[in-house]
């Protein structure tokens, strides 16, 4: 396996591109200067968002987004770096059992992507991080669960007014049968306001399941607090 994943991932740090080397168990290929500056997220205190009540139960991510892991989650992201989502899977994994998500759960489903942007980027990041969440909880997960109908903001740095707007109504479900009664662990690459995240889960929970608990490669910190 280690010796796939060499070939797979450059032997280069997955946040600055130099060359690095791993040295002991942790999935990500970090240089040590990156491996330092990684923090991990802290607990979300999200304030209500206009017109959103957030309808998670429990949310969990495995870094703060900033300096090498906002590097790393956005080049896998923007579709340069495939490689990256079995070492993401993995320690998304490893956050969801320590804080309890997986045990709720029944089904892992993804944030669904807008379809021409998945085109552009190749693949959809949060619907491998979600296959490989499943692969390691051995939680069923279904990609096709949702489908973005609307297309995401243009402008990246949108405040969480517009952000929120930008998602209203833009998910639906595609297999209601699959969601509804079970306890859906969702899965996303970075969470930032969380609008987006609120949105997905109130439209689960209006299709019918039962709880809906987010986990999420990184998490930028609360805004507003
Ligand atoms: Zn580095």
């Amino acid at each position: 396996m280690a010796l796939l994943l060499d070939a797979l991932l450059p032997p280069s740090c997955a946040a600055c591109r130099q060359p690095a080397f791993r040295s002991d168990a942790f999935p990500l290929r970090l240089c040590p200067p990156c491996r330092e500056g990684l923090e991990p997220a802290r607990s979300p205190a999200f304030p209500d968002l206009p017109g959103q009540p957030r309808e998670w139960q429990g949310l969990a991510a495995v870094f703060a987004y900033g300096g090498a892991a906002r590097e790393v989650v956005l080049r896998f992201k923007h579709g340069r770096a495939f490689a990256l989502a079995r070492p993401l899977g993995t320690l998304m994994a490893a956050v969801a059992l320590r804080e309890r998500l997986v045990q709720e759960a029944d089904l892992v489903v993804p944030v669904p992507a807008w379809p021409a942007r998945t085109v552009r980027r190749r693949y959809s990041a949060p619907a491998l991080l979600a296959v490989e969440v499943g692969r390691r909880t051995g939680l069923p997960v279904e990609v096709r669960a949702m489908a973005r109908v609307r297309p995401p903001s243009a402008d990246g740095h949108a405040g969480p007014r517009r952000r929120a707007e930008c998602v209203r109504n833009a998910f639906v479900v595609r297999r209601p049968d699959a969601v509804r009664g079970r306890a859906i662990l969702l899965v996303d690459d970075v969470v930032t306001t969380g609008s987006t995240a609120a949105e997905v889960a109130a439209t689960l929970k209006a299709a019918g399941a039962a709880r809906v608990d987010v986990i999420a490669a990184a998490l930028a910190e609360p805004v507003g607090v």
